[in-house]
């Protein structure tokens, strides 16, 4: 399973308990997306089960302070497939360090005109500086494998209008013909490249990379809501002796502990620290008496 990104974890947690702009509210879907697609790339390189090593996400801090994420990385026993995974959806015409969104319009001449032209970077300039920096920390550690950088395009309905032949792209229908290729061209990994693979993960750093400010938020200025971990349900009440409680959307069952346990992991991902127990306590809402979230998280405390 995929490591969900910790920024991606603090917006679910942020989401019920304060205001979203528009702008704030579109990043926390580009996560998710991004999240989700990677998941399902994952699996896919998964079902191959070839004797290949998979490093889900890798992030790094390098000297100069560039911080930097790579979204897959497949090590064999004569190269590392470096790959970045993007969640695009919308067609685009390839306008080189560009592309731009075909916008359809039903009134297509008039949107001729007028249209709103609106594009984004080629991601293959951040392919290029990730293999760089990849490359710089390989040589680090001497991990002795040349690198392999693809994008992966991982919407099924993307598609990329008069791009150029010999770009290092793979879209989602090519995915599988890519795989296939590639293990021609590679060798299953070995102890050396186990090696190489928990050198690099003593390295890997629990980095997220925001492209979107989080505004400021305190203990205070939150919502205090009771949340399920699973989807966005709070719970408003619970009888005195209740055990389980069953998420109305999608019907998984969880024992009060798990629902406080999950509370507290949102505190600690929001606020960096522990809450003490008055503070859990509000941030529950009030749902849990003092006496429960003690005997959970307090009790060994005050006897050791
Ligand atoms: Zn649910």
């Amino acid at each position: 399973m995929r490591k969900k990104p910790n920024n991606l974890i603090r917006l679910e947690s942020l989401y019920p308990r304060m205001f979203f702009d528009k702008g704030l509210y579109n990043y926390l879907k580009r996560l998710r997306t991004g999240y989700l697609f990677e998941q399902i790339i994952d699996e896919i390189f998964e079902t191959y089960n070839y004797e290949w090593i998979i490093v889900k996400g890798f992030g790094f801090k390098e000297k100069y302070q560039n911080v930097f994420q790579i979204d897959l990385l497949i090590f064999t026993g004569n190269k590392v497939l470096h790959y970045e995974i993007k969640a695009y959806k919308d067609p685009v015409i390839y306008r080189g360090n560009i592309f731009e969104i075909i916008i359809k319009d039903s009134n297509t001449e008039k949107s001729n005109e007028n249209r709103e032209v609106i594009t984004y970077k080629n991601p293959i300039e951040q392919l290029n500086e990730n293999r760089i920096y990849l490359a710089q920390l390989f040589e680090k550690l001497n991990i002795e494998l040349p690198i392999e950088s693809y994008v992966i395009f991982a919407h099924p309905n993307y598609y990329i209008y008069e791009l150029p032949a010999g770009q290092p792209f793979v879209f989602r229908g090519q995915l599988q013909n890519h795989i296939e290729e590639i293990k021609n061209t590679i060798s299953p990994a070995t102890e050396v490249t186990q090696n190489y693979v928990s050198y690099l993960e003593q390295h890997n750093q629990d980095i997220t990379k925001d492209d979107y400010q989080i505004p400021n938020y305190t203990f205070e200025s939150l919502g205090k809501k009771l949340m399920l971990p699973c989807c966005e349900n709070h719970i408003v009440h619970i009888t005195k002796h209740q055990y389980l409680i069953n998420c109305q959307s999608c019907n998984r069952r969880f024992t009060m502990k798990e629902i406080a346990e999950h509370a507290v992991f949102e505190y600690q991902q929001l606020f960096n620290q522990s809450p003490t127990l008055n503070q859990l306590y509000g941030w529950t809402n009030k749902i849990f008496s003092r006496q429960r979230l003690h005997s959970w998280f307090y009790k060994q405390k005050k006897e050791g």
